[in-house]
């Protein structure tokens, strides 16, 4: 199974790319993950890439086409994968069909999670991550606060920088303006379903599953 996954930022796509990838036993490639676990490690890359990802614009093209290349080519990918948050540009999409001719991969699904802006900036701005062990939590059903030890393992709950509302929708403008048409790319060679991803977690899951389901899995 290979899928590549769209929608806004917060749309839930890392936590519905998680529960298929134990599902299907094949990798969640995320490139925002990539990126930032490169920041973390201070690497050339995580270097540059970090003043961009902060102002909530994209790493150039050539970058995350390289990096992408690097990891589908990869005997880890070689059973399937869900790529998460890559292409985000035409110039990546039409680097990924030449990538997928090269592989000699012609079957694939594409999924597009819906929701609509304001979720959105309610979702990212509540949102705080455990600076030791990732996990997510949200000040408006966990009851926990910036600065305040992480419940599950005592690290410290910090906003991430590309959560501020003033960058969020910095981010929602570019997805707008430049991930869509990468959706429009896809809709025309009739690969793309949507989902609405504003339902509970399970319900989202759940509705991904039927979509894969109604045609025939690849
Ligand atoms: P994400 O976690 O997918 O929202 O990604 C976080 C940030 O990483 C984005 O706002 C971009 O700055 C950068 N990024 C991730 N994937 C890409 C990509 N395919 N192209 C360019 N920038 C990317």
């Amino acid at each position: 199974m290979r899928i590549l996954l769209f929608g806004p930022p917060g749309v839930g796509k890392g936590t519905q790319a998680r529960l298929l990838a134990g599902e299907f036993g094949i990798p969640h490639i995320s490139t925002g993950d990539m990126l930032r676990a490169a920041v973390t490690s201070g690497t050339d890359l995580g270097r540059k890439a970090k003043a961009i990802m902060d102002r909530g614009e994209l790493v150039p093209d050539d970058i995350m086409i390289g990096i992408v290349r690097d990891v589908l080519s990869s005997p880890a990918a070689a059973r399937g994968f869900i790529l998460d948050g890559f292409p985000r540009t035409l110039p990546q999409a039409r680097a990924l069909a030449r990538l997928f001719e090269e592989l000699g991969i012609s079957d694939y699904r594409v999924l597009e999670l819906r929701v609509d802006d304001e979720e959105v900036v309610r979702r990212l701005s509540s949102r705080l991550v455990c600076s030791r062990d990732g996990t997510i939590f949200s000040t408006l059903t966990d009851k926990v606060s910036a600065g305040a030890p992480c419940p599950t393992c005592g690290g410290t709950l910090m906003q991430r920088q590309d959560d501020r509302e003033e960058t969020i929708r910095q981010r929602l403008q570019v997805y707008h303006s430049t991930t869509a048409p990468v959706i429009g790319f896809y809709t025309a060679r009739g690969t793309a379903c949507e989902v609405d991803g504003g339902k509970p977690i399970e319900t989202v899951h759940a509705a991904i599953k039927s979509v894969l389901a109604a045609k025939t899995p690849v």
